[in-house]
C-alpha cells in the first residue's frame, strides 16, 4: 500500500508511486471524499454577495413568466428548435444571426473575465448562488456543525439527517420546475403540475431525472461542480492575465508566516501579517488556501477576504492581507504596457454586436427554402414530358397565421402541379410541401433548366428563389 506525505516529493510504501500530496481539493489523500463544512466568514463581501444571491434567486424563477411583445422573455425550446430571447423568437433558418448572437456572447465572457477575473463563478453562477447562500445554509440550520453533531444522540441525528433530505428533495423539485421553465415554458410546466403524469409521461420522467440531478448535484456533488466539472475554471490560464482582478494573498507583505510570539513587537521586520491561524483555509468552499497563489479551484468568492480581514481587525492591523487585486499589483509590479486584449475583446463584439443588430433588422418575416425532392431526380412520362419533384419548405417568422402562394416563372412552357397551394403556416411555425413541375423533354438542352420559385403572401412578403429543374441531357433522346 502506498502511503502519501503531505507535501513535497512523492513516495511509496509498496508496488505503487504516491502522488506527491493532496491531488483535488475535495479529495484526501487516499482516495476517498474529503467533505468540506467551509465556516461563514461574515464581513462586506458577504452582505453584498448575500443581497445579490437573493436578488439573482428571485430574477431566476420569475424570468419564465416574465413577457415581452406577447412572449417569454427567455425560452429555449429545444424540440421544436425555436428560440425566444426578449421578444424575439429564432429559428433554425437564423444560424447565421444565432451564431452572431453566440459569438458576441462568448466575447462578452472573454472580456469580462479579463477585467474582473471570476465574477460571475463568485457572485452570479446558480451553482454558487444556490449552494452557498440555499443549501448549506439550511444544512448547518438543521444538523449543525461537525462539534454540536457531536454532542447529539444518534436518534436525534438521524432524525436531522432525514428532515434535511425531506428539505432538500423539496428545494430541488422547485430548482427542477424553475429550471426546465426556461426549455418548456410556463403553460406546458403548468399542464405538468396540475394533470396526471399519466397524461404527460415523459414530462414527469423529465422532471424526476432533473430533480435527481438537483439533488445529487446540491445535496452530493456540490463544490466538485465549480473543481472537476465546469470548463469554465480550466479555462481561466488562458481567459485571465496578470493583470486581471482577483481574490489573492498579499505575500510580500504577509511572510514570513507564523504564530509569532507576544514579546516580538508588531513592527519587527522579521515577522510578515500573516499569523497563520486558518480562518481564510476553514471558510473556503472549494477546500484551498489562498496563499498557495491563483488556483483553478477558487471561485473568487471572496470568503477568505472576509475571514482575514476580521483576523486583521483584531490584531489592530492595516485590512487587505487577503484582497481584490491582480497578480501583478500583489506582486509589486509596475503597470506596463497596453492589456491588447482589452482592445481587441471590446472591438470584436462591438464587431459580432453591429452584425447581429444589422441581420435582425434586414430579417424577413419569412424564409423559403427549395430543395430537391427524395427519390430519382425527375421521371419521363410516355408523352415526352420531365417531371421534377420539389419540397418547398416556408419558415414563418411572424406574430400572425399566414397562407403562402407558390408561382412558376421563367418557363411558361411548364405546368406548376402544387397540392397545398397556398400553403398554410402557422405564425412562428415552418410549413413543408411537395410542388411537381411537369416540362416538355426539349427545354432540357443540357441536363437542366432555370427556373425561379415566387412565393408571397398578403402582408407584403415577397420572395424568389432560383432553382435549377433536371431533365434529360440531349432533350429526350437519351
Ligand atoms: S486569515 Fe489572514 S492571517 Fe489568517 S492564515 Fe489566512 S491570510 Fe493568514
Ligand atoms: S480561495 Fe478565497 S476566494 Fe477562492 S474560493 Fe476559497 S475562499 Fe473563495
Amino acid at each position: 500500500m502506498s502511503r502519501v506525505g503531505a507535501h513535497g516529493a512523492a513516495r511509496s510504501t509498496g508496488p505503487f508511486l504516491a502522488p506527491p500530496g493532496r491531488v483535488l481539493s475535495t479529495m484526501n489523500e487516499d482516495g476517498s471524499r474529503r467533505w468540506l463544512e467551509p465556516k461563514p466568514s461574515p464581513g462586506r463581501f458577504l452582505t453584498a454577495r448575500r443581497i445579490t444571491a437573493y436578488i439573482l434567486i428571485a430574477l431566476f424563477t420569475l424570468i419564465p413568466y416574465l413577457r415581452m411583445n406577447g412572449k417569454p422573455l427567455i425560452l429555449l425550446d429545444i424540440p421544436a428548435r425555436r428560440f425566444t430571447l426578449f421578444g424575439t423568437t429564432f429559428f433554425p433558418t437564423d444560424t447565421v444571426l444565432l451564431l452572431f448572437l453566440l459569438l458576441a456572447l462568448f466575447l462578452g465572457i472573454f472580456l469580462v473575465t479579463a477585467v474582473l477575473g471570476r465574477v460571475w463563478c463568485g457572485w452570479a453562477c446558480p451553482q454558487t448562488v444556490y449552494l452557498e447562500f440555499v443549501f448549506r445554509p439550511l444544512e448547518r440550520l438543521i444538523e449543525g456543525d461537525a462539534r454540536r453533531r457531536a454532542k447529539r444522540t444518534s436518534a436525534s441525528r438521524s432524525l436531522r439527517r432525514a428532515l434535511k433530505l425531506a428539505v432538500f428533495v423539496l428545494l430541488s423539485v422547485y430548482l427542477a420546475h424553475t429550471f426546465l421553465a426556461y426549455f418548456v415554458g410556463t403553460e406546458a410546466l403548468s399542464h405538468w403540475v396540475t394533470e396526471s403524469p399519466a397524461e404527460h409521461p415523459v414530462g414527469f420522467v423529465v422532471m424526476l431525472v432533473t430533480t435527481g440531478l438537483m439533488l445529487l448535484d446540491f445535496g452530493l456533488f456540490r463544490e466538485q461542480s465549480c473543481t472537476v466539472v465546469c470548463p469554465y475554471g480550466r479555462f481561466q490560464s488562458v481567459l485571465l492575465d496578470r493583470r486581471s482582478l482577483c481574490v489573492g494573498y498579499d505575500a510580500r507583505r504577509g511572510e514570513p508566516r507564523g504564530k509569532h510570539p507576544k514579546r516580538l513587537p508588531l513592527a519587527d521586520e522579521r515577522r510578515g501579517d500573516c499569523v497563520d491561524c486558518g480562518a481564510c483555509v476553514v471558510t473556503c468552499p472549494t477546500g484551498i488556501d489562498i496563499r498557495d497563489g491563483l488556483q483553478m479551484e477558487c471561485v473568487h468568492c471572496t470568503q477568505c477576504i472576509d475571514a482575514c480581514d476580521a483576523v486583521m481587525d483584531k490584531l489592530k492591523r492595516p485590512r487587505g492581507l487577503v484582497r481584490y487585486g491582480s497578480q501583478d499589483e500583489l506582486a509589486g509590479a509596475p503597470r506596463t504596457g497596453v492589456r491588447w486584449r482589452l482592445v481587441l475583446y471590446p472591438l470584436l463584439l462591438t464587431a459580432a454586436l453591429g452584425a447581429f443588430v444589422v441581420l435582425l433588422v434586414l430579417r424577413q418575416p419569412a424564409k423559403v427554402t427549395v430543395l430537391r425532392g427524395l427519390g430519382t431526380p425527375f421521371a419521363l412520362t410516355q408523352d415526352g414530358s420531365v417531371t421534377n419533384q420539389i419540397r418547398i419548405k416556408v419558415a414563418n417568422r411572424g406574430a400572425a397565421d399566414a397562407s403562402y402562394h407558390i408561382e412558376l416563372e421563367g418557363l411558361p412552357e411548364a405546368e406548376l402541379i402544387a397540392p397545398e397551394n397556398p400553403l398554410f403556416v402557422a405564425a412562428e411555425h415552418s410549413a413543408e410541401t411537395s410542388v411537381f413541375v411537369v416540362a416538355p423533354a426539349a427545354l432540357f438542352k443540357m441536363g437542366s433548366r432555370e427556373v425561379v420559385f415566387r412565393v408571397r403572401d398578403e402582408r407584403g412578403f415577397d420572395a424568389r428563389e432560383r432553382y435549377r429543374l433536371l431533365g434529360p441531357a440531349a432533350g429526350g433522346r437519351r
